[in-house]
C-alpha cells in the first residue's frame, strides 16, 4: 500500500519505539543559551531544565497577561521551534507577534542614582536593553522568519515604557546556533561518560555559579574558586 511520507514517518517512529530505538526529541530552550551553556548540557543530560520560575518570572507572567488582556490585538505567548538537527529542536516562546514584529515585554524595578549603581538601571530614561534580551529576541525573530523586533521596558512602578527596535541580525543568529550545537556535542560526551570542562558560561558571569545547583561538581572539577569555604 502506498501511504503519504508524512504517514510513513510516523509509522516509523511507532516501529523504533516498539523496538526499542526511539529517543524523543530533545529540546533546547532559546533562554538557556545566554548564561551558562554547561549547566544547559548538565540540565539537558539530567531532565532537571525548567524554564525560570523565580518571582521574577512570575511577575513577568502576571503583567503578560494584564497587557494581553489590555492591548488584546497581538498573538501572545506564541511558541517557537526550529530543527538544529535530527532529534534536536531549538524552542522557546516570543513574548508576542504583531503582524511581522516579534515584540518582547520587559518589567523592570529602577534602582535610582546611587553609588555603584550601572547607569541603565537608574530610570527608564537611561534604560537599554542587556544583550541577553537581543540575542533572544534575534534568535526569536530568526526562527520565525521575521525581519523586526521590537524591546518593550516598562518601569516596573507605574509602567511608564519606552520601545527599542532591533533589526534581526543573521550573523548574531549564527553564533546563537553554534552555542546549541555546542549544547549537543556536550550532551554526547556526558552520554559517553565524559565531563565537558570545555563548555563554559557565556561571558562568565560569578552570579550564574553563585545560584548553580551544579556549584559543586565545577568546584570540584575545574572551579577551585566556587568552593563553600
Ligand atoms: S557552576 Fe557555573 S560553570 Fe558550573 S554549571 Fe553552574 S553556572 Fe555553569
Amino acid at each position: 500500500m502506498n501511504l503519504p511520507k508524512e504517514i510513513e514517518s510516523f509509522n516509523e517512529r511507532i516501529r523504533n519505539a516498539i523496538n526499542g530505538n526511539h529517543r524523543p526529541e530533545r529540546r533546547i530552550w532559546v533562554t538557556s543559551l545566554s548564561y551558562c551553556l554547561r549547566k544547559t548540557a548538565l540540565d539537558i543530560y539530567l531532565n532537571a531544565y525548567s524554564p525560570s520560575r523565580n518571582w521574577e518570572a512570575r511577575i513577568g507572567s502576571a503583567l503578560h497577561g494584564w497587557l494581553a488582556d489590555v492591548v488584546g490585538s497581538a498573538e501572545f505567548e506564541v511558541p517557537v521551534e526550529y530543527q538544529i538537527r535530527d532529534g534536536w529542536k531549538l524552542v522557546g516562546k516570543a513574548e508576542a507577534v504583531k503582524g511581522p514584529y516579534v515584540l518582547e515585554f520587559k518589567f523592570k524595578g529602577f534602582e535610582g542614582n546611587g553609588e555603584g549603581i550601572p547607569r541603565k538601571n537608574y530610570d527608564l530614561e537611561h534604560a537599554e536593553p542587556s544583550r541577553e534580551w537581543v540575542e533572544q529576541i534575534n534568535a526569536y525573530m530568526g526562527m520565525l522568519g521575521k525581519e523586526k523586533g521590537y524591546i518593550y521596558i516598562f518601569d516596573r512602578n507605574g509602567l511608564d515604557f519606552r520601545v527599542f527596535p532591533v533589526e534581526f541580525d543573521e550573523t548574531l543568529f549564527r553564533r546563537f546556533l553554534r552555542r546549541a550545537e555546542r549544547v549537543i556535542e556536550a550532551v554526547e560526551e556526558l552520554e559517553s561518560g565524559k565531563f565537558p570542562r570545555w563548555i563554559s558560561t557565556v561571558g562568565r558571569k560569578d552570579w550564574v555559579c553563585n545560584r548553580c545547583p551544579y556549584r559543586p561538581i565545577c568546584a570540584e572539577i575545574d572551579r577551585e574558586e566556587l568552593k563553600v569555604r
